[in-house]
Protein backbone atom coordinates (compact mmCIF):
# COMPACT_ATOMS: atom_id res chain seq x y z
CA UNK A 1 0.00 0.00 0.00
CA UNK A 2 3.11 2.04 0.89
CA UNK A 3 4.36 1.86 -1.99
CA UNK A 4 1.48 1.81 -4.36
CA UNK A 5 0.56 5.10 -2.77
CA UNK A 6 4.07 7.44 -2.05
CA UNK A 7 7.27 7.27 -2.31
CA UNK A 8 8.07 6.80 1.27
CA UNK A 9 11.04 4.39 1.44
CA UNK A 10 10.26 1.29 3.86
CA UNK A 11 12.63 0.31 6.00
CA UNK A 12 12.68 -2.61 8.70
CA UNK A 13 14.39 -2.79 11.57
CA UNK A 14 14.13 -5.61 14.74
CA UNK A 15 14.91 -8.81 15.19
CA UNK A 16 13.94 -10.78 11.89
CA UNK A 17 15.75 -8.67 9.85
CA UNK A 18 19.12 -8.28 11.92
CA UNK A 19 18.75 -11.61 11.59
CA UNK A 20 18.45 -12.05 7.77
CA UNK A 21 18.95 -9.53 6.40
CA UNK A 22 20.14 -9.80 2.87
CA UNK A 23 16.78 -12.21 2.42
CA UNK A 24 14.80 -9.33 3.92
CA UNK A 25 16.11 -7.20 1.03
CA UNK A 26 15.46 -9.09 -1.56
CA UNK A 27 11.80 -8.35 -1.14
CA UNK A 28 11.06 -5.81 -3.63
CA UNK A 29 9.32 -3.29 -1.14
CA UNK A 30 11.76 -3.19 1.22
CA UNK A 31 14.26 -0.57 0.54
CA UNK A 32 16.29 -0.47 3.84
CA UNK A 33 17.16 -2.86 6.73
CA UNK A 34 18.81 -2.12 10.01
CA UNK A 35 20.52 -4.74 11.65
CA UNK A 36 20.74 -4.46 15.46
CA UNK A 37 20.08 -1.75 17.73
CA UNK A 38 18.22 1.17 15.67
CA UNK A 39 18.56 4.14 17.64
CA UNK A 40 21.95 5.57 15.88
CA UNK A 41 21.48 3.85 12.47
CA UNK A 42 17.49 5.10 12.05
CA UNK A 43 18.56 8.63 12.99
CA UNK A 44 21.49 8.70 10.29
CA UNK A 45 19.67 7.18 7.66
CA UNK A 46 16.77 9.84 8.26
CA UNK A 47 19.35 12.75 7.95
CA UNK A 48 20.98 11.49 5.10
CA UNK A 49 18.04 10.89 3.45
CA UNK A 50 16.50 14.55 4.60
CA UNK A 51 19.91 16.17 3.10
CA UNK A 52 19.75 13.80 -0.14
CA UNK A 53 23.19 12.66 0.90
CA UNK A 54 23.03 9.29 -0.79
CA UNK A 55 26.60 8.78 -0.95
CA UNK A 56 26.64 8.89 3.16
CA UNK A 57 24.20 5.75 3.01
CA UNK A 58 27.20 3.82 2.30
CA UNK A 59 28.59 4.63 5.86
CA UNK A 60 26.14 4.15 7.96
CA UNK A 61 26.99 1.27 10.20
CA UNK A 62 24.40 -1.47 10.86
CA UNK A 63 22.43 -0.59 7.69
CA UNK A 64 21.64 -2.50 4.84
CA UNK A 65 20.73 -0.99 1.18
CA UNK A 66 20.29 -1.53 -2.27
CA UNK A 67 21.90 -0.19 -5.01
CA UNK A 68 21.22 -1.60 -8.88
CA UNK A 69 19.45 -4.36 -7.94
CA UNK A 70 22.40 -4.87 -5.50
CA UNK A 71 22.50 -5.36 -2.08
CA UNK A 72 24.42 -4.11 0.48
CA UNK A 73 25.15 -4.72 4.01
CA UNK A 74 26.62 -2.33 5.52
CA UNK A 75 29.65 -3.32 8.94
CA UNK A 76 27.46 -3.33 11.99
CA UNK A 77 27.86 -0.57 15.02
CA UNK A 78 28.70 -0.86 18.72
CA UNK A 79 26.59 -1.40 21.03
CA UNK A 80 24.84 1.92 22.40
CA UNK A 81 25.18 3.25 26.06
CA UNK A 82 22.13 2.63 27.83
CA UNK A 83 23.25 5.22 29.98
CA UNK A 84 24.28 7.98 27.23
CA UNK A 85 20.35 7.59 25.27
CA UNK A 86 17.92 10.70 26.02
CA UNK A 87 14.93 9.56 28.17
CA UNK A 88 12.30 7.66 26.64
CA UNK A 89 9.90 10.41 25.48
CA UNK A 90 7.07 8.92 26.58
CA UNK A 91 4.85 11.57 26.09
CA UNK A 92 4.86 10.78 22.27
CA UNK A 93 2.45 8.52 22.34
CA UNK A 94 -0.48 7.43 24.13
CA UNK A 95 0.26 5.50 27.00
CA UNK A 96 -2.44 4.75 28.18
CA UNK A 97 -3.04 2.54 25.73
CA UNK A 98 0.03 0.47 26.93
CA UNK A 99 -0.99 0.10 30.71
CA UNK A 100 -2.69 -3.43 31.45
CA UNK A 101 -5.39 -2.92 33.75
CA UNK A 102 -3.67 -6.41 35.78
CA UNK A 103 -0.45 -6.96 37.74
CA UNK A 104 1.47 -9.13 35.80
CA UNK A 105 2.95 -10.19 39.30
CA UNK A 106 0.19 -11.04 41.16
CA UNK A 107 -2.89 -11.17 38.75
CA UNK A 108 -4.58 -8.24 40.99
CA UNK A 109 -6.21 -5.16 39.73
CA UNK A 110 -3.46 -2.47 38.89
CA UNK A 111 -1.91 -0.27 36.50
CA UNK A 112 0.99 -2.02 34.96
CA UNK A 113 3.47 -1.27 32.25
CA UNK A 114 6.07 -3.43 30.60
CA UNK A 115 9.50 -1.59 31.49
CA UNK A 116 13.26 -2.53 29.76
CA UNK A 117 16.16 -2.05 32.52
CA UNK A 118 18.96 -3.86 30.06
CA UNK A 119 19.84 -5.49 26.42
CA UNK A 120 20.93 -9.24 25.39
CA UNK A 121 22.66 -11.85 27.52
CA UNK A 122 25.64 -13.81 27.73
CA UNK A 123 24.08 -17.01 27.75
CA UNK A 124 24.08 -19.37 25.07
CA UNK A 125 20.90 -20.89 24.80
CA UNK A 126 20.50 -23.06 21.49
CA UNK A 127 17.66 -21.68 20.33
CA UNK A 128 17.69 -18.01 21.60
CA UNK A 129 18.02 -15.50 19.04
CA UNK A 130 20.36 -13.20 21.86
CA UNK A 131 23.38 -15.35 20.86
CA UNK A 132 23.44 -13.92 17.25
CA UNK A 133 21.64 -10.33 17.78
CA UNK A 134 23.63 -9.31 21.06
CA UNK A 135 26.65 -11.39 20.57
CA UNK A 136 26.15 -12.73 23.65
CA UNK A 137 26.70 -9.18 25.68
CA UNK A 138 24.35 -7.66 28.14
CA UNK A 139 24.45 -4.18 28.76
CA UNK A 140 22.21 -2.55 31.33
CA UNK A 141 21.16 0.95 32.43
CA UNK A 142 22.71 2.16 35.56
CA UNK A 143 20.39 1.64 38.99
CA UNK A 144 20.42 4.74 39.25
CA UNK A 145 18.14 5.66 35.85
CA UNK A 146 16.35 2.64 36.84
CA UNK A 147 14.84 3.83 39.83
CA UNK A 148 14.44 8.01 38.12
CA UNK A 149 12.61 6.19 35.16
CA UNK A 150 9.94 4.22 37.16
CA UNK A 151 9.35 7.27 39.38
CA UNK A 152 8.73 9.39 36.61
CA UNK A 153 6.24 6.71 35.26
CA UNK A 154 4.82 6.41 38.74
CA UNK A 155 4.57 10.01 38.75
CA UNK A 156 3.04 11.06 35.69
CA UNK A 157 0.96 7.80 34.52
CA UNK A 158 -0.01 6.51 38.27
CA UNK A 159 2.04 2.99 37.06
CA UNK A 160 2.07 0.54 39.87
CA UNK A 161 3.21 -2.54 38.89
CA UNK A 162 5.94 -2.74 36.28
CA UNK A 163 6.68 -6.50 33.77
CA UNK A 164 10.03 -6.23 33.39
CA UNK A 165 11.00 -7.16 29.16
CA UNK A 166 15.17 -7.72 30.17
CA UNK A 167 16.34 -10.26 28.29
CA UNK A 168 17.69 -11.39 31.38
CA UNK A 169 17.57 -8.98 34.40
CA UNK A 170 19.94 -10.44 36.89
CA UNK A 171 22.57 -11.06 35.30
CA UNK A 172 24.34 -7.91 36.94
CA UNK A 173 23.07 -9.21 40.82
CA UNK A 174 24.95 -6.10 42.27
CA UNK A 175 22.88 -4.18 40.14
CA UNK A 176 19.24 -5.60 40.73
CA UNK A 177 20.39 -4.78 44.27
CA UNK A 178 21.51 -1.46 44.07
CA UNK A 179 18.01 -1.36 42.39
CA UNK A 180 15.84 -2.86 45.21
CA UNK A 181 17.51 -0.85 47.49
CA UNK A 182 16.52 2.30 45.81
CA UNK A 183 13.11 1.19 45.58
CA UNK A 184 12.60 0.61 48.84
CA UNK A 185 14.24 3.63 49.81
CA UNK A 186 12.63 6.32 47.20
CA UNK A 187 9.00 3.54 48.89
CA UNK A 188 8.11 3.19 45.24
CA UNK A 189 5.21 0.60 46.67
CA UNK A 190 5.30 -1.31 43.53
CA UNK A 191 5.00 -5.16 42.26
CA UNK A 192 7.54 -6.41 39.67
CA UNK A 193 7.48 -9.17 37.37
CA UNK A 194 11.16 -10.27 36.02
CA UNK A 195 12.76 -13.04 34.00
CA UNK A 196 15.45 -15.07 36.09
CA UNK A 197 17.57 -18.40 35.77
CA UNK A 198 17.33 -21.33 38.18
CA UNK A 199 21.60 -21.19 38.61
CA UNK A 200 20.86 -17.72 39.63
CA UNK A 201 18.80 -18.41 42.69
CA UNK A 202 20.81 -21.67 43.26
CA UNK A 203 23.92 -20.32 43.57
CA UNK A 204 24.14 -16.59 43.70
CA UNK A 205 20.84 -15.28 45.79
CA UNK A 206 21.09 -16.01 49.72
CA UNK A 207 17.94 -15.92 51.44
CA UNK A 208 18.72 -12.60 52.62
CA UNK A 209 19.12 -11.51 49.21
CA UNK A 210 15.75 -12.86 48.44
CA UNK A 211 14.33 -11.09 51.26
CA UNK A 212 15.25 -7.66 49.84
CA UNK A 213 14.15 -8.76 46.44
CA UNK A 214 10.34 -9.14 48.10
CA UNK A 215 10.60 -6.01 50.12
CA UNK A 216 11.31 -4.17 46.84
CA UNK A 217 8.26 -5.47 45.33
CA UNK A 218 9.61 -8.85 43.20
CA UNK A 219 5.77 -10.87 43.09
CA UNK A 220 6.71 -13.31 40.39
CA UNK A 221 9.84 -14.27 38.82
CA UNK A 222 9.66 -16.65 35.47
CA UNK A 223 12.24 -19.13 34.29
CA UNK A 224 13.09 -20.96 31.00
CA UNK A 225 13.33 -24.65 32.23
CA UNK A 226 12.25 -25.97 28.65
CA UNK A 227 13.18 -29.61 28.68
CA UNK A 228 13.37 -31.96 31.88
CA UNK A 229 16.15 -34.45 30.03
CA UNK A 230 19.04 -34.16 30.96
CA UNK A 231 20.07 -34.57 27.41
CA UNK A 232 18.43 -32.16 25.62
CA UNK A 233 19.45 -29.46 28.01
CA UNK A 234 23.13 -30.65 27.17
CA UNK A 235 22.32 -30.34 23.41
CA UNK A 236 20.54 -26.56 23.80
CA UNK A 237 23.40 -25.62 25.96
CA UNK A 238 20.96 -24.32 28.45
CA UNK A 239 23.64 -24.69 31.49
CA UNK A 240 21.10 -25.62 34.28
CA UNK A 241 20.75 -28.85 36.26
CA UNK A 242 17.81 -30.08 37.12
CA UNK A 243 18.86 -29.86 41.23
CA UNK A 244 19.12 -26.12 40.67
CA UNK A 245 14.99 -26.22 39.36
CA UNK A 246 13.86 -27.60 42.94
CA UNK A 247 16.59 -25.59 44.50
CA UNK A 248 14.73 -22.32 43.45
CA UNK A 249 11.38 -23.51 43.83
CA UNK A 250 11.98 -24.22 47.53
CA UNK A 251 14.06 -21.00 48.17
CA UNK A 252 11.21 -19.12 46.09
CA UNK A 253 8.66 -20.79 48.35
CA UNK A 254 10.59 -19.52 51.28
CA UNK A 255 10.52 -15.86 50.59
CA UNK A 256 7.33 -15.77 49.25
CA UNK A 257 7.95 -15.14 45.66
CA UNK A 258 5.97 -16.55 43.02
CA UNK A 259 7.32 -18.62 40.46
CA UNK A 260 6.99 -19.03 36.46
CA UNK A 261 8.50 -22.01 34.45
CA UNK A 262 8.36 -21.98 30.49
CA UNK A 263 8.86 -25.51 28.63
CA UNK A 264 9.20 -26.18 25.02
CA UNK A 265 8.41 -29.57 23.53
CA UNK A 266 10.03 -31.10 19.76
CA UNK A 267 13.57 -29.98 19.70
CA UNK A 268 15.30 -31.86 17.12
CA UNK A 269 16.57 -35.22 18.07
CA UNK A 270 14.32 -35.09 21.39
CA UNK A 271 12.13 -38.77 21.25
CA UNK A 272 9.13 -39.45 23.74
CA UNK A 273 11.10 -40.78 26.42
CA UNK A 274 12.53 -37.53 26.78
CA UNK A 275 9.57 -35.87 26.37
CA UNK A 276 8.29 -37.79 29.59
CA UNK A 277 11.06 -36.33 30.80
CA UNK A 278 9.53 -33.34 31.19
CA UNK A 279 6.07 -33.97 31.95
CA UNK A 280 7.85 -36.33 34.95
CA UNK A 281 9.51 -33.02 36.27
CA UNK A 282 5.89 -30.89 35.68
CA UNK A 283 4.78 -33.17 38.18
CA UNK A 284 7.52 -33.33 40.47
CA UNK A 285 7.78 -29.58 40.56
CA UNK A 286 4.25 -28.85 41.28
CA UNK A 287 4.06 -31.32 44.06
CA UNK A 288 6.83 -28.59 45.76
CA UNK A 289 4.62 -25.69 45.61
CA UNK A 290 1.67 -23.93 43.27
CA UNK A 291 3.43 -22.99 40.15
CA UNK A 292 2.31 -21.16 37.19
CA UNK A 293 3.40 -23.94 34.28
CA UNK A 294 2.17 -22.34 30.79
CA UNK A 295 1.10 -25.01 28.55
CA UNK A 296 4.58 -25.73 25.73
CA UNK A 297 4.73 -24.79 22.22
CA UNK A 298 6.56 -26.61 20.02
CA UNK A 299 10.23 -25.52 19.36
CA UNK A 300 10.48 -23.15 16.58
CA UNK A 301 13.82 -22.78 14.72
CA UNK A 302 15.48 -19.31 14.73
CA UNK A 303 18.18 -18.38 12.35
CA UNK A 304 21.56 -18.15 13.69
CA UNK A 305 21.04 -20.48 16.57
CA UNK A 306 22.97 -23.62 16.75
CA UNK A 307 19.59 -25.78 16.85
CA UNK A 308 18.24 -23.61 13.72
CA UNK A 309 21.71 -25.68 11.78
CA UNK A 310 20.53 -28.81 13.34
CA UNK A 311 17.26 -28.33 12.62
CA UNK A 312 17.60 -28.23 9.01
CA UNK A 313 19.94 -31.11 9.07
CA UNK A 314 17.53 -33.28 10.77
CA UNK A 315 15.20 -32.81 7.73
CA UNK A 316 13.52 -29.16 8.41
CA UNK A 317 13.24 -26.86 5.67
CA UNK A 318 13.19 -22.92 6.48
CA UNK A 319 11.18 -20.41 4.62
CA UNK A 320 13.28 -18.99 1.42
CA UNK A 321 11.28 -15.79 1.17
CA UNK A 322 10.38 -13.20 3.04
CA UNK A 323 6.50 -13.28 2.74
CA UNK A 324 6.77 -17.70 3.72
CA UNK A 325 8.15 -16.28 7.00
CA UNK A 326 4.37 -14.15 7.57
CA UNK A 327 3.20 -17.88 8.23
CA UNK A 328 5.97 -19.29 10.96
CA UNK A 329 5.06 -19.12 14.36
CA UNK A 330 4.67 -20.95 17.24
CA UNK A 331 0.84 -22.13 16.32
CA UNK A 332 2.14 -23.32 12.75
CA UNK A 333 5.64 -24.25 12.60
CA UNK A 334 5.52 -27.48 11.58
CA UNK A 335 8.76 -29.79 12.54
CA UNK A 336 9.14 -33.09 10.24
CA UNK A 337 10.10 -34.93 13.34
CA UNK A 338 6.84 -34.03 15.43
CA UNK A 339 3.68 -36.21 13.87
CA UNK A 340 2.12 -38.63 14.54
CA UNK A 341 1.76 -40.81 17.69
CA UNK A 342 4.30 -37.90 19.10
CA UNK A 343 2.44 -34.74 18.12
CA UNK A 344 -1.01 -36.05 19.75
CA UNK A 345 1.02 -36.82 22.90
CA UNK A 346 2.13 -33.25 23.15
CA UNK A 347 -0.67 -31.76 21.71
CA UNK A 348 -2.82 -33.57 25.07
CA UNK A 349 -0.02 -33.16 27.37
CA UNK A 350 -0.03 -29.35 26.51
CA UNK A 351 -3.82 -29.06 27.09
CA UNK A 352 -4.06 -30.93 29.88
CA UNK A 353 -1.04 -29.65 31.84
CA UNK A 354 -3.50 -26.56 33.51
CA UNK A 355 -5.08 -29.43 35.24
CA UNK A 356 -2.31 -31.30 36.69
CA UNK A 357 -2.72 -31.50 40.35
CA UNK A 358 -5.66 -29.70 40.64
CA UNK A 359 -7.21 -32.88 42.00
CA UNK A 360 -5.79 -31.45 45.18
CA UNK A 361 -6.71 -27.93 45.60
CA UNK A 362 -10.05 -26.88 47.49
CA UNK A 363 -12.83 -24.93 45.53
CA UNK A 364 -16.55 -23.94 45.17
CA UNK A 365 -18.46 -23.41 42.32
CA UNK A 366 -19.73 -26.48 39.44
CA UNK A 367 -16.79 -26.07 37.07
CA UNK A 368 -14.17 -26.04 39.66
CA UNK A 369 -16.04 -28.92 40.67
CA UNK A 370 -15.59 -30.22 37.01
CA UNK A 371 -11.72 -29.03 36.90
CA UNK A 372 -11.07 -31.06 40.20
CA UNK A 373 -12.68 -34.19 38.49
CA UNK A 374 -10.55 -33.56 35.72
CA UNK A 375 -7.82 -33.19 37.89
CA UNK A 376 -7.66 -36.68 39.29
CA UNK A 377 -7.90 -37.98 36.15
CA UNK A 378 -5.20 -36.03 34.52
CA UNK A 379 -2.70 -36.43 37.44
CA UNK A 380 -3.31 -40.32 36.75
CA UNK A 381 -2.71 -39.62 32.69
CA UNK A 382 0.80 -37.88 33.88
CA UNK A 383 1.54 -40.99 36.32
CA UNK A 384 1.36 -43.47 33.50
CA UNK A 385 1.86 -41.18 30.58
CA UNK A 386 -1.04 -42.51 29.46
CA UNK A 387 -1.88 -39.42 26.79
CA UNK A 388 -3.12 -40.86 23.27
CA UNK A 389 -6.48 -40.94 23.98
CA UNK A 390 -7.62 -37.77 25.93
CA UNK A 391 -11.44 -38.18 26.21
CA UNK A 392 -11.84 -35.53 28.50
CA UNK A 393 -10.47 -32.87 26.67
CA UNK A 394 -13.51 -33.03 24.05
CA UNK A 395 -15.65 -33.17 27.31
CA UNK A 396 -13.69 -29.91 29.00
CA UNK A 397 -13.82 -28.63 25.43
CA UNK A 398 -17.70 -28.73 25.06
CA UNK A 399 -18.27 -27.66 28.45
CA UNK A 400 -16.11 -24.70 27.70
CA UNK A 401 -17.93 -24.25 24.52
CA UNK A 402 -21.76 -24.33 26.05
CA UNK A 403 -20.24 -21.83 28.71
CA UNK A 404 -19.47 -19.47 25.86
CA UNK A 405 -23.07 -20.05 24.28
CA UNK A 406 -24.90 -19.93 27.74
CA UNK A 407 -22.66 -16.03 28.24
CA UNK A 408 -23.72 -15.04 24.98
S1 LIG B 1 19.07 -17.26 29.26
FE1 LIG B 1 17.21 -16.60 28.17
S2 LIG B 1 17.78 -14.76 27.06
FE2 LIG B 1 19.68 -15.77 27.68
S3 LIG B 1 20.30 -17.02 25.92
FE3 LIG B 1 19.08 -18.32 27.29
S4 LIG B 1 16.93 -18.13 26.55
FE4 LIG B 1 18.13 -16.44 25.66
Amino acid sequence: MVKENSRVPVVWGGVHSSLLPGQTLENEYVDFVIVGEGEETFLELVNALKKNVGDAISHIEGLGYKENDKIFINPQRDFINLDELSETPYHLIDVEKYIAKKSYATGKSARSLAFYTSRGCPHRCGFCYNKEFNRRKWRGKSAKSVVKEMKKLINDYQINAFEIEDDEFFVDIERARKICELIIRENLNIDIFASCRVNYVANSMDDRYLKLLYRAGFRTLSFGIESGSERILDLIHKDISINQVFETIKRLKKAGISSKYYFMAGFPTETIEDFYKTTDLIQKMKQIASLRIPAWRVFTPYPGTDLYELAIKQGWQSPKFLEEWANYDFNTVRMPWVKGKKKKIIKNAAFLIRYLEMGKTKGQGIFFKLAKFFGKLVDWRWKHHFFTWALEKNIILLLLKIKRLVKK
